[in-house]
């Protein structure tokens, strides 16, 4: 029997290999790959007869297959040739590199083509379109309709997940319990959840997706507000016993501000004050940190750290990747270690790293999420910070706070814009900080979306900068796929953006290379020899996004920036102009779709997040749930800070369930699942 908790790999369509690739979407049972929701929606809905198709258009066409072959043209290269015709004419589709369409296209079959209609040599024709060989009675999945576009990984493709996701519909008929009451769905009127997992796959409209979207979005919002209820509520009558003592060393905090190499900020000053009155009240801190890349919330965090100490107590502070645990080991280090403060990086599930400390005690742990698999229970924990928490899921965060046995303040950081309005709505329970000035001296860096013909001239000045620069500036060059992809032909990977940039473009510059899925020690010496080193260049994947600060890099250039939101880019760009130097931003883009470009020319006219954060919700395209990097925002996998209602009626309903059942006793399938939500040790009786 298969149901939601059945593990991907137990099913016969799927096995061991393409578990495996599941597994980096991070899905691992069934319910996990129908909650893989489309990011956006290809509209193949246009359904034309084959003589009246028009250049440029995109359509889906039905007919009978006439013939399928095999060429090899003088260069070496395979392309197959696909004629299709109706009873009002033929059409031809071509593709490259697929020599085994000869198993699937069949002479007298029956097949859709979806794409856009081009022009090749002279006929009007589909290049590399989708297609559907149809069945009697199977439903058109990829072709003839709004078709769902996914988050992909290497070998999986958005086809790929779509056939599967329909298999476990329309054939095996699955269904994800309902785990609202029905009281809560009927009052607002919500999809029941089969309708919505349908909907979201295969919808027939778009207005019906974003329906169903909505309705997984109240799902994750009314845990989330019930979780922070009842945090609040715990944390109420939680007490610290940690005395911690401000009189007591306030000079000494002051003196150890006075002597940092600059001067903080007004706003660093309020924010500090702000987290400093809440570290000597007797119920725990919640509090969220929030300023634009480069406000300075580092130096917030050592001040607090430092404070800690002072009074004889530890602090973990949690980083979403390990370049960036480790940047923040070496910041901490260089302040505070001076003042006899002993720091560990803990970034595997094995050992810790005394790196600097020989024998000496650790007063701050500083860590990936492998500081989640040790044990702090001797240790006297009294702050637990988090860098970058967006990336951090709800339940990552309370677990790193429960590794203390008494209830330790929690500070967490982020700089992505959240509307105050809507961190309110959903974070009932927590407290807003937020740096909004930067520090003095920044200059803006200067960002343009560079049209194609101009590609050689940049890279031409980068080169120059360089050189002039007698190799001090350094350059970032992102790209963003690792491998090329079947299905993001177009995408630049950077394995292969790095052999034509190091032997083509720049022989004689030095140019590294650096993806996610190296190994840490690895990326260690690449950042090193970036910062220190010899390297001029670095091509990378988005892994450099969050955090890392290096003064010398001055250019960033971004290749097929649409692909990423604007905020996501900003956060890109934030890598540059961290010290005193004026710094650029390229943005490359094929897209000459002036909606795209017009897009991607905010980030020349805008500097703030926030700003850009607005922009990008109101120039999304219709059909277009998030910009990719807004998955997992805020700990958030199904909603859009554009749906301020739902986040409204979520929190409504919350309320009203924990009136009139405050145990939740009734409703067992809510309790497990708002487990995933709230501090371990919450109890709802
Ligand atoms: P973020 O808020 O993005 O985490 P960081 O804390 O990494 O930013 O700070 C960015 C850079 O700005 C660091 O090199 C830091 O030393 C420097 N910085 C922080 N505060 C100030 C300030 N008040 N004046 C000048 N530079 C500062
Ligand atoms: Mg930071």
């Amino acid at each position: 029997m298969v149901d939601t908790k059945t593990p991907v790999g137990n099913l016969r369509m799927i096995g061991s290999v393409y578990e495996s690739k599941l597994k980096r979407l991070n899905i691992l049972t069934v319910e996990d790959l129908l909650l893989h929701i489309p990011f956006r929606y290809e509209n193949f809905s246009l359904v034309s007869k084959i003589s009246r198709l028009q250049e440029g258009e995109i359509v889906t066409v039905k007919g009978k297959i006439d013939k399928f072959e095999n060429i090899y043209t003088k260069t070496g290269k395979k392309i197959q040739k696909l004629k299709v015709s109706d009873e009002t004419g033929s059409t031809e589709a071509i593709f490259f590199n697929q020599t085994y369409l000869s198993n699937i296209f069949k002479d007298n079959a029956i097949v859709t083509l979806a794409g856009e209609v081009k022009r090749y040599i002279n006929n009007l024709s589909f290049i590399s379109p989708q297609y559907e060989v149809i069945r009697q009675d199977s439903p058109l999945l990829h072709t003839g309709r709004l078709v769902s576009v996914y988050p992909e990984t290497e070998g999986l493709s958005s086809k790929w997940l779509r056939s599967r996701i329909a298999a476990l519909i329309l054939k095996l008929h699955i269904k994800i319990p309902e785990f609202i009451p029905p009281e809560i769905t009927k009052k607002f009127g919500l999809l029941s959840m089969e309708e919505a997992i349908n909907t979201i796959h295969f919808p027939k409209s778009l207005k019906d997706a974003q329906l169903a979207r909505q309705r997984l979005s109240f799902n994750e919002l009314l845990l989330i507000n019930l979780a922070s209820i009842l945090r609040k509520q715990k944390l109420k009558s939680q007490k610290t016993d940690f005395n911690l003592d401000l009189n007591k060393f306030k000079s000494l905090l002051d003196d150890f501000i006075s002597h940092l190499p600059f001067s903080l900020t007004a706003a660093q000053i309020r924010v500090l004050d702000e987290v400093l009155k809440d570290l000597v009240k007797t119920t725990p801190m919640n509090r969220l940190l929030e300023g634009d890349v480069g406000s300075g919330k580092t130096i917030i965090a050592v001040i607090c750290s430092y404070f800690i100490s002072l009074n004889g107590y530890k602090v973990l502070l949690m980083a979403p990747t390990e370049i960036l645990a480790k940047q923040h080991f070496f910041t901490f280090k260089r302040y505070l270690q001076p003042l006899n403060i002993g720091i560990s990086l803990i970034t595997s599930k094995e050992k810790t790293e005394n790196l600097n400390t020989e024998n000496q005690k650790t007063d701050i742990f500083i860590g990936t999420h492998a500081l989640l698999f040790h044990n702090f229970s001797d240790e006297k924990i009294a702050l637990v910070i988090i860098d970058e928490q967006q990336r951090f899921g709800v339940k990552q965060r309370s677990q790193l706070r429960s590794k203390s046995l008494n209830s330790p303040h929690l500070l967490s950081m982020t700089a992505t814009p959240i509307p105050r309005t809507v961190a309110l709505t959903l974070y009932s329970d927590l407290d807003l900080s937020v740096i909004d000035q930067m520090p003095k001296g920044r200059k803006r860096i200067k960002t343009f979306v560079v049209p194609l013909n101009k590609r050689e001239a940049a890279y031409r000045w980068i080169e120059k900068e360089i050189i002039e620069s007698r190799h001090t500036k350094k350059t970032f060059i992102i790209c963003p796929l690792i491998d090329e992809s079947e299905t993001l032909k177009s995408v630049r990977s950077v394995k292969k953006e790095f052999e034509i940039l190091s032997k083509e473009i720049f022989p004689s510059l030095n140019l590294d290379l650096l993806h996610g899925r190296m190994s840490p020690s690895l990326k260690d010496k690449i950042m090193e020899r970036l910062i220190n080193g010899p390297t001029d260049i670095l091509v990378a994947t988005p892994v450099v996004e969050v955090g890392i600060d290096i003064k010398s890099a001055t250019i960033i250039m971004i290749e097929a920036a649409e692909r990423f939101g604007l905020a996501q880019l900003h956060q890109l760009r934030g890598r540059v102009g961290r010290g005193d130097k004026q710094s650029y931003c390229l943005l490359f883009t094929q897209s000459n779709n002036p909606q795209v470009i017009n897009r991607l020319k905010m980030l020349e006219i805008h500097h703030i997040g926030i700003k850009l954060a607005e922009d990008d919700l109101r120039l999304r395209g219709p059909g277009q749930f998030f910009g990719i990097e807004q998955h997992g925002r805020f700990g958030l996998k199904f909603t859009d800070m554009a749906d301020l209602p739902v986040i409204k009626i979520a929190k409504v309903a919350a309320i009203d369930l924990l009136k009139k059942h405050n145990t939740l006793n009734r409703f067992p399938l809510l309790r497990e699942k708002l487990l995933q939500y709230t501090i371990p040790n919450i109890s709802l009786d």
